[in-house]
């Protein structure tokens, strides 16, 4: 039996992995469970999991969360705090899927620990990366990713030594405006850019798939998981979605990983790895799905990629910046209050208008990452209608 722990529990990935929990009786014992606010979501998690311990990040929630657990014998915590201590509750193996920089000290918590920690907040990575990765190797922790694309490197890689590889080429859906000509997109609805034509996904992620700043966040995230050198990694349009990526080695032979546009499976293979595990998802269909087809991205209609790149060029605070103005910008395109455009010129302007030094501590992340929110907000003030 290993002891797993889900950070954002009641979420896509989240949910994704206590499915396949569930449908594995016998091979985990689930630690403690974590939400933002659902608190209906959580407790009948946490109820049908039996799992030991359940927490909610807005401390405003607890006393319904009490509530709803009352006699189950699992117990409740509230508040960020509370977060970070059911990350540190050293189960086996730890799923990092919150959402944004908010799960950065939780994964910090879980790396800390010296286990297995699966991770889809890429935002975490993105603002914090080399931290991250210097904790997992002093505490010998084992990063597992499963962002779908980082998965399949993972596997293409098969512990392979990363001198030998020339390229690492992730594949990028296009998102549902990939050809939608740039003055068309200026009146897109949060609506529209949330129906993503193969995955389904969170709100934020799913934008970040409209605008394509979630490859460029996935350039950074693979930056730090395979050290290759940012030079050595490159993004192909696959409207399929079917391979999931490629690394190509100095031989010649290009490894891609495919299958279904279902999370539950890169989710299944940090799950059990290193073994591999029975999953739910019907096999890969190719001739239903007949053709592949793959282009090379645009980034004059795609800014967010370029902008993307520019900001893992210039290393140090960089990417914690471009991450937090995208957060804001996103959450402001979701509220209604600015256009699908305004998004990449905002954290171009953010990134334009901040330039720290290279935090050294995780303090320093949050100060940058502070910092670029205060002045992301600004410059939505000048476009906000
Ligand atoms: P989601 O919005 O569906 O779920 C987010 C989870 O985080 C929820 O459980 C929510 O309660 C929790 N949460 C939100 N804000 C929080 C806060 N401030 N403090 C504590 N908990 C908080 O998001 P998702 O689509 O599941 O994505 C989660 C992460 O995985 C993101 O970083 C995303 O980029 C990444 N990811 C998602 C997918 C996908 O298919 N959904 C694929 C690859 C990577
Ligand atoms: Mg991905």
């Amino acid at each position: 039996m290993r002891s797993v722990t889900v950070l954002g529990a009641t979420g896509s990935v989240g949910s994704s992995t206590l499915d396949l929990i569930a449908r594995a009786p016998g091979s985990f014992e689930v630690l403690a469970l974590t939400a933002h606010r659902d608190v209906g979501k959580l407790a009948a998690a946490a109820r049908r999991l039996g799992a030991r311990h359940a927490v909610v990040a807005d401390e405003a929630c607890l006393p319904a969360l009490r509530d709803a657990l009352s006699g189950t014998g699992i117990t409740a915590a509230g508040g960020e705090a509370a977060v970070v201590e059911a990350a540190s509750m050293g189960a086996d193996w730890t799923m990092a899927a919150i959402v944004g920089c908010a799960g950065l000290p939780a994964v910090m918590a879980a790396l800390t620990g010296g286990r297995a920690v699966a991770l889809a907040n890429k935002e975490a990575l993105v603002s914090a990366g080399s931290l991250m990765t210097a904790a997992a190797t002093r505490s010998g922790a084992t990063l597992l990713p499963v962002d779908s694309e980082h998965n399949a490197i993972f596997q293409c890689l098969a512990g392979q030594s990363l001198d030998r590889v020339r390229r690492i080429v992730l594949t990028a859906s296009g998102g549902p405006f990939r050809a939608m000509p740039r003055d068309a997109m200026a009146s897109v609805t949060p609506a529209e850019a949330v129906k993503h034509p193969n995955w389904s996904m969170g709100a934020k992620i799913s934008v970040d798939s409209a605008t394509m700043m979630n490859k460029g966040l996935e350039l950074i995230e693979a930056f730090h998981l395979f050290p290759v050198g940012a030079e050595r990694l490159e993004v192909i349009v696959h409207p399929q979605s079917v391979v999931h990526s490629m690394v190509e080695y100095v031989d010649g032979s290009t490894l891609a990983q495919m299958g279904p546009p279902d999370m539950r499976v890169p989710i299944a293979h940090a799950l059990a790895w290193p073994d591999r595990m029975t999953g739910p998802c019907p096999p890969l269909d190719l001739a239903a799905i007949g053709r592949l087809d793959f282009e090379a991205p645009d980034e004059t209609r795609f800014p967010a990629l370029r902008l993307a790149r520019q900001a893992l060029m210039a290393g140090g605070g960089t990417p914690a910046i471009l991450n937090a103005a995208n957060e804001v910008a996103v959450a402001a395109f979701l509220a209604g209050s600015i256009g699908f455009l305004d998004i990449a010129a905002i954290v171009d302007d953010t990134l334009q208008s901040y330039d720290p030094p290279a935090p050294q501590t995780l303090d320093e992340v949050f100060a940058i990452d502070r910092e670029a929110r205060v002045v992301a907000d600004r410059l939505l003030e000048d476009v906000r209608h």
